[in-house]
């Protein structure tokens, strides 16, 4: 029987309706045309088809592009051409209320390789990924202005990537969403933060797929989509700038091992990844949702989902056997 499903601590609901269930190769989705890599932007030797980078991970450190750019990079960190959020936006409208869009968006190029696909990197890479994260985060939080800085990535075309070459986003803005807003207050009140809370009980629950010393892998109780998962922090921490390099290293493991368990599960699907963190009274918290699913009339009219996957089963499919 379809069930609908409090959010662990929200007054929000989704619909686990297994009746409407597949197969994991039911979601499977056709691969978009690569990108050449010569007109790739994001391609070691293009940077002047980008604007000046803000700062760049290479085996010397981290700088910042002078009047030449720099080539020999493995993270680059450069202001989105289209962004949705300007430093200095012109004044807005005065119907209803209307903010001018102050704020930043970056692209963060994972890496320099054209073909690379997030599940594939190493160990190492993926913790000098955390660790621009990391260091991009504590910069804007710092910033005058901003309320919130999301970081995302969109994996494939139907996940929103518009280059096939791996990228993340970090968009800084001057308000703090309401459903982010809603959670920390939430977490600030309680008397025992829910997140620890649910980091602590899923240990042991049918919708653990995996953990390590810092961090667990869950199918969560709320799964809006199928095969969602939620990675989070054993240790109450509020955001990325306060993991230590255990926590980091650990954290490269079972990101890593969550990207591979779903591109084995259902054929390397589009996704996106969401890392949800505030400067304080909050859980940092990542979630991972395959974009495997359609966002319809329902969806959009009552801001419910419907997900035909019971997170019991996505996680005993997505534990390695
Ligand atoms: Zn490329
Ligand atoms: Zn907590």
């Amino acid at each position: 029987m379809p069930e609908i499903r409090k959010h662990y601590f929200l007054d929000e609901y989704c619909i686990i309706a297994a009746e409407r269930r597949k197969r994991p190769s039911d979601f499977r989705t056709a691969k978009p045309p690569a990108m050449d890599e010569k007109s790739c932007p994001f391609c070691p030797g293009n940077e002047d088809m980008t604007p000046p980078s803000a700062v760049v991970y290479t085996d010397l450190g981290v700088p910042v592009d002078g009047p030449a750019k720099i080539r020999n990079w493995k993270i680059r960190v450069f202001p989105n051409l289209f962004a949705a959020m300007v430093p200095s936006p012109t004044p807005s409208t005065t119907e209803w209320v209307a903010l001018p869009g102050h704020g930043h968006h970056e692209v963060i190029v994972d890496s320099p390789r054209h073909n690379d696909a997030p599940a594939d990197f190493s160990q190492e890479h993926m913790e000098l990924l955390l660790k621009a994260y990391q260091d991009r985060y504590a910069y804007y939080s710092g910033l005058e202005g901003v309320k919130y800085v999301s970081i995302f990535k969109n994996w494939g075309k139907e996940a929103g990537a518009s280059l096939s070459h791996t990228h993340s986003q970090l968009v800084s803005l001057p308000i703090t969403p309401p459903q982010i807003k809603r959670e920390l207050e939430a977490v600030s009140s309680a008397a025992f933060c829910p997140f620890c809370n649910i980091a602590e009980r899923e240990r042991a629950s049918r919708r653990l797929v995996a953990q390590n010393e810092g961090w667990i892998l869950i199918a969560p109780f709320y799964s809006q989509v199928p095969y969602e998962t939620w990675i989070l922090p054993r240790r109450h921490m509020s955001n990325l700038a306060g993991m230590d390099n255990e926590d980091r290293r650990d954290l490269a493991t079972i990101l890593c091992h969550a990207l591979r368990c779903i591109r084995s599960l259902l054929n390397d699907p589009p996704y996106n990844y969401m890392i949800y963190q505030l400067p304080s009274d909050y859980h940092l918290n990542i979630r991972i949702q395959p974009a495997v699913s359609k966002i319809a009339g329902f969806e959009r009219g009552t801001g419910i989902h419907i997900n035909s996957v019971p997170p019991e089963q996505a996680a005993a499919e997505l534990r390695p056997t």
